[in-house]
């Protein structure tokens, strides 16, 4: 048993944080929050805080990256020094190019790049508070950021993780899980076509576990949409009555 770890994870079918085992934690996302950006998301997932904002597509620089058949898709994920327990040092790490990297991957797989060829369209998502499961949190945001941009998609990109803690399969990891439990499934989908855009797995689970644990994250996928989907609503209707 590591330091600090708890005795149990679950107690009377509840977890440390009050919530059942295929509870997602509080998700509120809005659409629109920034003025300067092209399109713009925040989201609060648990103790998640994240902003994503997109500006594109635009001339790319520099040149030589211009791809002649597409739009070139940049990301860029940034945990804030103040996001987590003890600060994190500024600027770029392994870990950030790695999430970056995949939400990149996650959101190519949505965006019709091809309408626009030899520009660039670049995403930031800035983690100010993290509790676990920021990569998810961050590729929701920046996909409503994307659409909120009006940028043309196949469909918005919701992520949720699943994992095992204390021998139990549970939905979208909190910080006590994410450092003591078993494993992390974090997952991304495309809803429309049922295709997984995003999946990493740290830890160990049997192929049964991993086929339960990835059902479940689908399903909190699922319902992050629904949320992607009102927030985008919101801001159109917003926008509507400003006009
Ligand atoms: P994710 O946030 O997608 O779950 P990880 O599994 O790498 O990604 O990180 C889990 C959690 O660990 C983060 O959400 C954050 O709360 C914490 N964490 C990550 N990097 C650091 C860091 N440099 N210092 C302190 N805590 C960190």
């Amino acid at each position: 048993m590591k330091a600090g770890e708890p005795e149990e994870f679950i107690v009377d079918g509840r977890r440390l944080d009050g919530r059942k085992v295929d509870e997602l934690r509080p998700l509120k996302i809005e659409a629109g929050v920034l003025k300067r950006a092209d399109g713009s998301a925040y989201v609060e997932w648990g103790g998640n805080k994240v902003l994503a904002a997109c500006y594109g597509p635009k001339e790319i620089h520099p040149r030589h990256e211009a791809n002649p058949k597409r739009a070139v898709l940049r990301t860029y994920y940034s945990m804030a020094p103040f996001s987590v327990y003890e600060r994190k040092r500024p600027g770029p790490d392994r870990r950030s190019m790695e999430i970056s990297k995949v939400t990149r991957q996650a959101l190519e797989s949505v965006v019709f790049t091809h309408l626009y060829p030899m520009t660039a369209i670049d995403v930031f998502i800035e983690i100010l508070q993290a509790q676990a499961g920021t990569r998810c949190a961050g590729i929701t945001a920046a996909s409503v950021a994307l659409a909120d941009a009006g940028i043309p998609m196949r469909d918005l990109v919701p992520a949720c993780a699943a994992g095992k803690v204390g021998g139990h399969i549970v939905l979208d990891l909190f910080d006590i899980e994410d450092n003591y439990g078993e494993a992390d499934l974090p997952v991304a989908i495309v809803p429309r076509t049922g295709e997984v855009c995003l999946m990493q797995m740290d830890g160990n689970l049997t192929q049964e576990e991993f086929e339960q644990a990835f059902e479940l994250a689908v399903k909190g996928c699922m319902q992050v949409y629904e949320k992607q989907k009102e927030a985008l609503k919101k801001a159109y209707e917003k926008r509507g009555e400003e006009q």
